[in-house]
Order: C-alpha cells, then structure tokens, then sequence
C-alpha cells in the first residue's frame, strides 16, 4: 500500500504561504489528502514520497494524450525561443485558429481566452448583446465556470433545490450576492418540454448547456433532446451555447455537437484543446462572432493567443487524428467495461456511464441517471472510500466519480488498472 507522508507534511507547512496548500478548490478534499507532484510521463504522475501513480484525473480532463506528449514539448521549446507574448497578432494563433475553425461544425469564427470560466462570460455576454435580452437557462448539475453569475446549482442539496418541475437557483459558493442570479433561471436537463415551455416566453437570451452531462455524472442526452433544444432555440429567437469545455476533443474531434450532430449558434472550449497548456476559445456564427469586432461587444485579456500556448494547442490538434480516436477509445472502453464486471464480481451496486475517453462511476445506483436529481441518491460517501482505497493501490481518480483516459493508458495500464480495481472493491464492498 502506498503511504503519502511526504506529501501531508509538505501540504502542512506550505499552508503557511498558500491558502489550504492548493491553488484551486477542486484540489482539496481527497481521501489521503491533497498531493504534491515532481513530474508526469504519459498515464503516471510521480509523487513526492516516490510514488508511481496511474493517473484518471488527467489533468482535470485536459491531459487526452497524456502526461508530457514529445510532440507538444518540442513545439513549446521551439515557440518559446522566439518570445513570450507580442500583445500582437502572430501566425501561430492563425494557424490554431485555422485548425479548430476546420474542425468544429460551429466554428465559423472564434476567439481564443485563457480559461473555460471566461469564455464562458464572454459566450453570455455575447448572446445578451445580440438578443437585447437578459436570461440565460442554465440546467442543474452544469458547471461554466466558477464566476458569480454563473456559479448556481452546480452541485445544489436538494433540500434546497426546489421542486423538480421548478427548481430554484442554488449559490456554489459563500460570498455570492443573490443579485448575480437575476440574469440566469435553472432547469432540469433531458426534458425537452421544459425548455419549451421557458422559451415560449421569449425572454431568454441564451441556453447554456453542456451537451453532454459531464461534471455530474456522464449524461448522454436523450435520443431528439438536443434536436429539439435547438428547434425551440430557432423559434423563440434564444441563442444555443454549448459549453465543450469537457465533452471538446474527449467525446471526438468534432466534440458533443460532431458526435451528436447538432451544431449550436456558440460554443467554448477549453482543457483538452491545448493538453494542458491554458487555452480556451470561444466559437461559431459569424454574425455573432464579428460582433466582437464591430459590434460594441467587447472581449480582452492579456493572456489570449499566447503564442507558446498556440503551439502547445497545434501539436495537440495535429495528435488528435482519427488513429488516435481509435486507439485511445479501445482502452477507455476495455476499462469501462472491466470496471463493470469488477464490481459486479464484487458484489458492489453501480453503474458506469459515459463516454470512451470520460465515463462515470455511481455507487448504490440501480439505473443509469438522466439528469443531476437521479444521481442523488447514489452512494457517494462509498465511492470515497474506493477512490482512497484505489489511491492506496496506486490509481488516482475523482471522488466525484469521474475518470478521463489518455492515448497512453494502454491495454497494460488498464490491467494494472482492472487488478487494484477488484482489490479496492473488495475491501469497500
Ligand atoms: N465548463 C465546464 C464544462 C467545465 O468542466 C469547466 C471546468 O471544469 C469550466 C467550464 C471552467 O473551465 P476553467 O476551469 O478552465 O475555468
């Protein structure tokens, strides 16, 4: 069993400087406690106490190819000898735009950011501008981002939430004022007729949705569910944005709205799109794009179209062929599959869902979830226990039941995988 000493006493006394001994909220709470990493090669991190671990976090989703790819590397060593940022334009960031408008159906346009969080704000302001409206519909359970307007029933007690037919806005986080929820109202996800029945009003500027239910759970949207979403967004005047932040270059090349064939008005991405390296886009129609242009509505940041960060999202591009689809998803589903006989041998209550490169584990569930409230009342303090159990035998997964696979977690990585897997079964069962 792996032992993580050296990691507590480092998280201990850093405290001291960084808050919690984390730079993100998300990095805390897991069962031996926050990590401290030296270096990642391909599906391993390497841990301060010396430890090998096979890593499902993927770097919160952004790691397809793994830890450390050579290709990226050497396009970041290449680019970063020529500058660091011009605060101008350079052919880089032409050519990555190139790539992705080629690439995604709804990417007649784009703009690239930093981080999911604000192109999401710039996605909503956008649809604010074009419509001269105020709402957004967001569904609960989604996550865009950790800014005020958007951080509401994200992960909500259902205490709170409110009736499911109705549900009520739910803050993510203290410190929120209740005013920053006046733009959104909150929805369940999969059913159709809800969305109808809020747009007929035809107040609301946008529809934010992740087209796939990622972040709680591994949700496939129901057969005509996104169809008609945008059916409805076309009759009522509503933009429909689709937040790819997960699903992008996870769920395919083409991302949920390839793979579902339902191209929306905007979308945004991020994670996944550079390997890590921190950038984000925002994309689709042109009218609305060119508003950034010409149009009053402004988007800025510093940091956007770094060109180091260009080249890191090329090379990642450029990897991501159908070859690699192919091949990475055989090892996603060999796992997905192995992880449901496992603990059906074990005699353990779950179901796994989702996706090749992203699927889910719930505990104590009889039947698959179609939307955040049917994943309530699955066992969560359980799934804890086996994620720390797994952790002590070397594998590293989200307690909240996600796992994301790379192109390098291969048929030996998913046995080793598959062995700790029964063992920690076993132990939870
Ligand atoms: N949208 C989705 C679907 C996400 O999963 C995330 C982050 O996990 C975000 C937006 C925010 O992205 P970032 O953490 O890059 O700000």
């Amino acid at each position: 069993m792996l032992k993580f000493d050296e990691s507590a006493r480092i998280i201990a006394s850093e405290s001291r400087y960084v808050s919690g001994g984390v730079n993100s909220n998300f990095r805390l709470g897991m069962g031996h406690g926050p990590l401290v990493f030296t270096h990642g090669q391909g599906p391993y991190l390497f841990d301060v106490d010396g430890n090998r671990i096979i890593d499902y976090y993927c770097g919160m989703g952004a790691m397809v190819l793994g830890h450390s790819p050579a290709g990226v590397l050497q396009a970041v060593k290449d680019q970063v000898e020529k500058g660091i940022l011009y605060a101008g334009q350079s052919p880089v960031e032409y050519e990555a735009a190139r790539i992705i408008c080629e690439r995604i159906p709804s990417a007649e346009r784009l703009r690239f950011g930093s981080s999911g969080s604000e192109v999401a704000q710039a996605a909503m302001r956008l649809a604010r501008a074009a419509t001269g409206r105020r709402t957004v519909v967001k569904f609960e359970g989604h996550y865009h981002g950790w800014f005020d307007n958007i951080l509401w029933s994200t992960a909500p007690a259902l205490a709170d939430a409110g009736p499911g037919d109705d549900p009520v806005l739910v803050s993510g986080s203290k410190g929120q004022p209740r005013e920053d929820s006046d733009g959104l109202d909150v929805l369940q996800w999969n059913d159709l007729a809800a969305v109808e029945a809020r747009l007929s009003r035809g107040d609301v500027a946008a529809v934010l949705m992740e087209a796939a239910m990622c972040n709680q759970g591994a949700i496939a949207p129901m057969p005509g569910y996104l169809e008609g979403v945008q059916a409805a967004c076309r009759k009522y005047g509503t933009i429909l944005i689709f937040d790819e932040v997960i699903t992008g270059f996870r769920l395919g090349g083409q991302g949920a709205q390839g793979r579902f064939d339902v191209t929306p008005d905007l979308s945004i991405f991020a994670k996944a799109i550079a390997n890590g390296f921190p950038v984000a886009a925002i994309v689709g129609r042109a009218d609305l794009m060119d508003m950034f242009a010409t149009g009053g509505v402004l988007h800025g940041g510093t940091f956007n179209s770094q060109p180091v960060t260009m080249a890191a999202m090329i090379a990642t591009q450029k990897a991501l062929t159908p070859e690699h689809y192919e091949k990475s998803s055989a090892y996603g589903v060999r796992l997905r599959n192995g992880m449901r006989d496992a603990l059906a041998e074990a005699g353990v209550r779950a179901q796994v869902t989702g996706f090749e490169l992203m699927f889910h584990v719930a505990f104590g569930m009889d039947a698959p979830a179609r939307n955040y409230r049917n994943l309530a009342g699955s066992d969560k303090a359980g799934y804890a226990r086996f994620a720390k159990a797994l952790l002590s035998r070397g594998v590293r997964v989200l307690e909240r039941g996600a796992w994301f696979v790379s192109s390098e977690h291969d048929d030996d990585v998913v046995d080793q995988t598959l062995e700790a897997v029964r063992a920690a079964a076993k132990e939870v069962a």
